[in-house]
């Protein structure tokens, strides 16, 4: 089973700046990797490389020791000797064709004899709890069961990689719901290494094993995804996963809002290596919490942050509420899980541990804990 390594890749599809420049991506053996990031960052162009589709202008691909694509020593192995099995948003399958057929249709290329074709085409259907549907065509099932025949069809003929492009995205909430829990139960079963690519931070965060956040070509960072959300990388990435945002303050020489003047040296005066350092406080929406006015409101507690700030929107979710406050003209966000009586024009108390906030420098990475 292999590692896929891209080192130095650049592609350019005739526009400045490249599509993606100078990418280093390792991605594990046997991992469930998603690739996430904003639209246009480069996510189908890095996955129709692995897959061969699309030529590189630089750098090197390589899979398991196997497939070495080097565009500096001019080698490159064809996208039908790779081994890698592709499915995109739109599954394509042949309307004139059954689904065992369609299903079937790799292993006939393949030369695979009758009799163990029709063994693995069943074998596939089952996996993906479609084998009732082997004699219907495509258009008497629904979107999410001709999504399972084109995942079945990827699966027929075994590959080593399993290559998939926002193959969730044309079914409903609940399809996709389902369709994530038959994926990562697939990925469970096989151990195959899976990239799959996603705008979607929810889809990103419960499936995979990893995951790499991309912004404009470049690979923000890659890491299990509780990584990803408890200790992001950079602001990009602290802003791009979690619902809201994360709260971002800058403490450095514009200070304002809520942590004006004291966050930076409370911080400092624990950790002085940040003093010069330190620019930006990031705070996730959960880890505010509203609280009743106390009388020592201006005199917090070491450890506790403590502010004021008007409610300006309550939205319940049901199972949370996610409210909108205004911290001395700063707009932030915060989710509780307790019901909250506040309304809109209220002054509530907030407050923060400090313990809680996410450190970043002038360059928005984050800070060594
Ligand atoms: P999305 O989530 O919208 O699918 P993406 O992250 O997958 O986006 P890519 O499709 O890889 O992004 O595109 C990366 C960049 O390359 C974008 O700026 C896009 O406009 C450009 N691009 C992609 N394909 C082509 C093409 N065939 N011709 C010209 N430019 C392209």
């Amino acid at each position: 089973m292999p590692t896929i390594a891209l080192t130095a890749v650049r592609k350019s599809y005739g526009t400045h700046p490249p599509a993606i420049d100078n990418l280093d991506l390792e991605i594990p053996d046997g991992s469930f990797t998603c690739l996430l990031g904003p639209s246009g960052c480069g996510k189908t162009t890095t996955l129709r490389m692995i897959a061969g589709l699309e030529p590189l202008d630089a750098g090197s691909i390589e899979v398991g020791g196997r497939i070495r694509d080097s565009v500096e020593r001019g080698v490159f192995v064809p996208p039908e000797e790779r081994g890698m099995g592709l499915v995109f948003q739109n599954y394509a399958l042949w309307p004139h064709l059954t689904v065992a057929r369609n299903v079937e249709f790799g292993l006939r290329v393949r030369k695979v004899r009758a009799t163990e074709r029709a063994e693995r085409t069943m074998k596939a259907l089952k996996m993906m709890q479609i084998d009732w549907a082997a004699d219907r065509y495509p258009a008497q099932l629904s979107g999410g069961q001709q999504q399972r025949v084109s995942l079945a069809r990827m699966l027929v003929i075994n590959p080593e990689v399993l290559l998939l492009d926002e193959p969730l995205s044309n079914l409903d909430a609940q399809l996709r719901l389902e369709m994530r829990a038959e994926l990562k139960r697939l990925h469970d079963e096989t151990g195959h290494t899976i990239v799959f690519v996603t705008h979607d931070q929810l889809e990103a965060m419960t499936m995979a094993t990893h995951v790499v956040v991309m912004n404009k070509g470049e690979v923000q960072q890659l890491a299990p995804p509780l990584e990803i959300y408890h200790r992001p990388a950079n602001t990009f990435v602290a802003q791009f996963v979690g619902s809201p945002p994360m709260n971002l303050f800058d403490v450095g020489t514009d200070e304002s809002g809520p942590f004006r003047g004291a966050v930076h040296d409370r911080i400092v005066a624990e950790r002085p290596e940040l003093n010069g350092a330190l620019r930006t406080v990031g705070v996730r929406p959960e880890a505010i919490r509203l609280s009743a006015r106390s009388a020592a409101a201006d005199s917090p507690p070491g450890g506790l942050l403590e502010f004021d700030a008007t409610v300006t929107t309550v939205l319940p979710t049901g199972s949370s509420t996610t409210v909108s406050l205004d911290a001395a003209g700063t707009e932030l966000y915060l989710v509780s899980f307790q019901p909250v009586t506040a309304t809109p024009g209220d002054t509530a108390r907030c407050s923060i541990d400090l313990t809680d906030l996410h450190l970043f420098d002038g360059a928005r990475a984050r800070l060594p804990e």
